[in-house]
């Protein structure tokens, strides 16, 4: 039989670390990669015949779960029917109207292939609206790999202050501050705030851990902005149509001038998106003199599993289950010593300091203890062994899903609180 050991010596041999993506190579755990075979609802089966509950979820994207019944459907008649054109077709346009229809600070959206592109896209179109060069993010904020955004960031960054390969030109353009800061924040605009094409935040930042941020701060940036002419870009590809259907935007109650999506807006697929105001958005080709363009965007088995997710999101019943999910693992994992639940609907993040999961909401990534770094190894890899799959790496956020069963949850509260003395 081939294990997972086996494929991954062979992809050793293909591709820089056997991975098409850092985190999958187990870099912050240690051992060998789960290969997996399939997967259907709340579960992972690998090469190796071993079932596991699976609270990653590819990173986000599958917020009903592994294979839907009815994702799977709309994909397979999608398909019959070919699967790219280079033309225009139907589908993009009803997940564009469901999305403009519903989230009044989307009049206008363009998808393109991934997270990724939909920020590079919409730090252009940025720039080309203000008629200015700098970008403002925040320490501990990922952004997907465009040049610009890997400063200090987080997800397979996290801890590492930079890539190679990035110019110091590049570099020079983007402006870093640190997340829970309004003095700093208010300062920084005072002295920079005219030469600020954009700000651009995860509202909830979960590529750190998860760091959820006061409103007053989110509001200070937005006003911030507004005073100073920079465009608010709310980076929503991890939050978007899973805080609510109207991601951290709808929660906040702050009106974004531009938004990503990704992640659950493909429902597994590779889906992106950036909209926003009308007046800005319409700079954009063929309109207008912002180029952008993709051969496989908007492609419709992509478009038909981004419809279908959606469509079972959007009368807003999805996220009470969730909540009461997430509620429930608070309440299972309650004052368990050397852990800190932080969790916000269907995300949360097992930290293990020295607490006793209270004391004040971690928000920066300054606030995680190197203690929880150390420990997440043998954490992780005791879960493993138990049947819980959690994200490979102590900065990644479990996901929870439409799929996940009260079982499902016991089942992690009760690894959780069996391995967490032997870490
Ligand atoms: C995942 C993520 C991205 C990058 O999306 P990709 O599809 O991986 O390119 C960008 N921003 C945030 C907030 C993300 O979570």
């Amino acid at each position: 039989m081939t294990t997972s050991g086996d494929l991954y010596a062979r992809s050793l041999a293909v591709t820089p670390g056997g991975v098409h993506s850092p985190v999958r190579a187990f870099g912050r755990v240690g051992g060998t990669p789960v290969f997996v075979r399939a997967a259907r609802g709340s579960r992972l089966e690998d090469v190796d015949g071993r079932r596991y509950v699976d609270f990653c979820m590819a990173f986000g994207p599958l917020i009903l779960g592994h294979a839907h019944p009815r994702v799977l459907a709309a994909v397979k008649a999608a398909a019959e029917g070919g699967w790219s054109f280079g033309t225009a077709e139907s589908r993009s346009l009803e997940l564009a109207e469901l999305i403009t229809g519903r989230l009044p600070w989307v009049e206008r959206l363009r998808f393109v292939n991934s997270g990724t592109e939909a920020v590079m896209s919409a730090l252009r179109l940025a720039r080309a609206a203000t008629g200015r060069t700098l970008v403002l993010k925040f320490e501990g904020c990922y952004h997907g790999h465009v040049d610009s955004m890997l400063i200090r960031a987080g997800s397979g960054l996290a801890g590492v202050a930079d890539s190679a390969g990035v110019t110091a030109g590049v570099a020079a353009d983007t402006l870093v501050l640190p997340l829970d800061d309004t003095a700093g924040l208010e300062g920084f605009f005072a002295a920079r705030g005219r030469e600020i094409a954009a700000a651009i935040i995860e509202p909830l930042p979960a590529n750190h851990g998860l760091l959820p941020q006061r409103q007053e701060f989110l509001d200070a940036l937005a006003w911030l902005c507004q005073q100073y002419g920079a465009l608010l870009v709310f980076d929503e590809v991890i939050t978007g149509f899973r805080t609510a259907f109207g991601g951290m935007a709808e929660v906040t109650g702050i009106r974004p001038d531009l938004v990503t999506y990704g992640k659950i807006i493909g429902g597994g697929f590779p889906v992106g998106a950036f909209g926003g105001r009308r007046d800005v958005m319409e700079l954009v080709a063929p309109l207008g003199p912002v180029y952008q363009a993709g051969t496989l965007s908007a492609n419709p088995v992509a478009m038909a599993a981004g419809l279908a997710t959606l469509g079972q999101l959007v009368d807003g019943t999805a996220y009470l289950a969730l909540e009461d999910s997430g509620r429930m693992l608070d309440e299972l994992l309650q004052d368990v010593p050397g852990l800190r639940l932080q969790r916000s609907g269907s995300l949360f993040w097992v930290a293990l300091d020295d607490g006793h999961g209270g004391g004040p909401p971690i928000r920066t990534p300054a606030g995680l203890p190197e203690t929880a770094v150390a420990r997440f190894p043998a954490f992780f890899h005791a879960l493993l062994a138990a049947g819980i799959y959690l994200p490979p790496s102590p900065f990644e956020v479990g996901f929870l899903s439409t799929a996940h069963t009260d079982d499902d949850l016991r089942s992690l509260a009760t690894a959780i609180r069996e391995k967490v003395p032997d870490t």
